[in-house]
């Protein structure tokens, strides 16, 4: 499945793949020996990141990919077996926007999977819609926009039944009752479990995104990617974030998730709320523009999917704190009013 000039790359040789130790003169990478923190290069394998998160998840350090969020762990996974212009992968629509911007930049063709009226998945059509050069199957689950995950078992079928790569992104699996692909990602050689440190972990704005895979895979990944592809600012500040344990935070944005879920439905405007195992929920309304407008006005930005194709009549609303979710209620009734 490896492209072959991937399969034969010789990746870069950093001059601390050469000398590993932590204690020495080092006259070896043309730094400025003047130390203010940060003039040495970051480790390019991550070792103390790696076997902290792997710890936090159960996962050998050998089956974990970092990268400056899993954006580029998506970019990577089209670059390592997608021949450009020739392969396609298959997406399923509506999903997370980046799957089909990483294809098309790598020249990628990219054959939808329309999910079902209500984002169910029937995965004897997704398979049927890959064909001999499909190198990829893109799945969300949690899925982004609409929220819902798809069981284990269901994503496992499509792995055993695809020769080609399934790539599962779980970037919302904290707040899913189903639980993670993400072991079952080590026995398998065609399976890539993406998560990132940007939802649950409250760390967006610090870029790290992680893929779980075979170490045939990983090992792959990390040839191609830039030698010091995460800053030691960044390791450092995801070190230390991730003493905190998120159990209570998590448990808080699905109670309101769930409180948000009962309260909506009731207003005359909204048609369909969607079932979310994830930090957000989907709504269909009446008029997504002059909601979208009204909330602005307010102060309350939204996110408009209304033109995404599966999406239509749709805004994503996020999980705020509580009370940032009492002035989205306060912000509806108001709304309601102004309907009538
Ligand atoms: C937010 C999100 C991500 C996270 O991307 P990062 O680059 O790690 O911030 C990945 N996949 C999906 C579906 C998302 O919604």
């Amino acid at each position: 499945m490896v492209r072959p000039n991937i399969a034969g790359l010789t990746s870069y040789s950093t001059a601390r793949d050469e000398y590993t130790g932590s204690i020495g003169i080092f006259l070896d990478a043309n730094e400025s020996p003047f130390s203010n923190g940060y003039n040495r290069y970051p480790d390019p394998h991550q070792r103390k990141l790696k076997d902290l998160l792997g710890g936090i998840k159960g996962i050998p350090s050998c089956n974990l990919f970092l990268g400056n969020g899993s954006d580029e762990a998506i970019d990577l996974i089209f670059r390592v077996f997608c021949e450009p212009g020739k392969d396609n992968a298959v997406i399923m629509e509506p999903s997370y926007g980046m799957y089909g911007v990483a294809a098309a930049v790598n020249d990628v063709a990219v054959k939808p999977y329309r999910l079902g009226e209500d984002y169910s998945m029937d995965t004897r059509e997704l398979l049927s819609t890959a064909d001999e050069r499909t190198k990829l199957i893109l799945l969300c689950s949690p899925n982004n926009p609409s929220g819902n995950a798809f069981p284990l078992e269901r994503l496992l079928e499509v792995c055993d039944n695809f020769r080609g790569v399934l790539v599962v992104d779980e970037a919302y699996v904290d707040f899913s009752p189903y639980g993670s692909l993400a072991r079952e990602a080590l026995c398998r050689d065609n399976l890539i479990v993406l998560q990132t440190l940007s939802k649950a972990r409250a760390m967006a704005g610090l870029r790290v995104g992680m893929a779980i895979a075979s170490r045939e895979i990983i090992s792959l990944m990390s040839g191609v990617k830039y030698p010091y592809n995460l800053s030691v600012p960044v390791m450092e500040k995801a070190v230390a974030l991730l003493q905190k344990d998120i159990t209570e935070e998590v448990k808080l944005i699905v109670c309101e998730r769930e409180r948000l879920s009962a309260l909506l439905p009731a207003f005359t405007f909204v048609r369909r709320l969607y079932h979310s195992d994830a930090n957000f929920l989907l709504l269909k309304v009446d008029d997504p523009d002059s909601l979208y407008a009204f909330l602005l006005g307010r102060g309350i930005i939204v996110r408009n999917r209304h033109r995404v194709p599966g999406c239509e009549g749709c805004l994503r609303i996020s999980i705020g704190m509580e009370e940032e979710n009492e002035a989205l209620l306060e912000a509806f009734k108001e709304y309601e009013i102004c309907q009538h």
